[in-house]
């Protein structure tokens, strides 16, 4: 299924729940879901009966591919690459989103969005480890340095994003605004996803 384009504040309204696509307008009371807390739609407002268990897993995989904006055929190979891996495998997929380069971007600051992260990284304006990269879902790895290209260093554009998410870093990355340039010093922890999701009921969905 192809990557969706609509209207981005739908996908939290069908969720009731804010997922943070938009950037400011998510702190602010214009956020759609603060006003209007049910379903888009004709029948949004409509009775929503006690959800089945495949529903519930169904809703919170929906989220997790809405927040970081991925494709099902994707969330179902990062399904197969945690389920292979040491540890819990819910926790494991979060991680692996995580260290998807557009979302890096994100987390240090230089984007607003994970949907501009993932348009500012299309159009190459990173370096990982000194190395242009322009591929998205470029997972990366702990040690890696993510740095905004040279040549863009002078955008106003990351100057500004700078200032405004200065102190806003997660723990697991260190950034330089001096040097637009970003280290993974750690994997994230689960505490440091702050995405408020049961990620047990993903793999009992794919598990099936
Ligand atoms: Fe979601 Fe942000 Fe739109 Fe609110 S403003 S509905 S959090 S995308």
């Amino acid at each position: 299924m192809a990557r969706y384009t609509g209207p981005v504040c739908r996908l939290c309204r069908r969720e009731q729940q804010k997922l943070y696509l938009k950037g400011d307008k998510c702190y602010t009371d214009k956020c759609p879901v603060a006003k209007r807390n049910y379903a888009p739609g004709q029948h949004g407002q409509g009775r929503r009966g006690n959800m089945s268990n495949y529903g519930l897993q169904l809703r919170e995989k929906q989220k997790v591919r809405r927040y970081y904006g991925i494709s099902e055929s994707k969330m179902r190979k990062y399904y197969a690459m945690a389920d292979k891996m040491q540890g819990v495998t819910g926790e494991n997929l979060l991680k692996i989103l995580e260290m998807r380069l557009d979302n890096v971007v994100q987390r240090l600051g230089l984007a607003e969005s994970r949907a501009e992260a993932r348009q500012l990284v299309t159009h190459g304006h990173f370096v990982v480890n000194g190395r242009k990269v322009n591929i998205p879902s470029y997972l990366t790895s702990v040690g890696d340095v993510i740095e905004v290209k040279e040549k863009s260093k002078a955008s106003p554009k990351f100057k500004e994003l700078v200032e405004k998410h200065q102190g806003t870093t997660k723990p697991w990355v260190q950034f330089n605004s001096e040097k637009l340039q970003g280290n993974i010093i750690s994997e994230p922890s689960r505490e440091d996803i702050d995405l408020p999701i049961e990620e047990h009921l993903i793999v009992e969905l794919y598990s099936k």
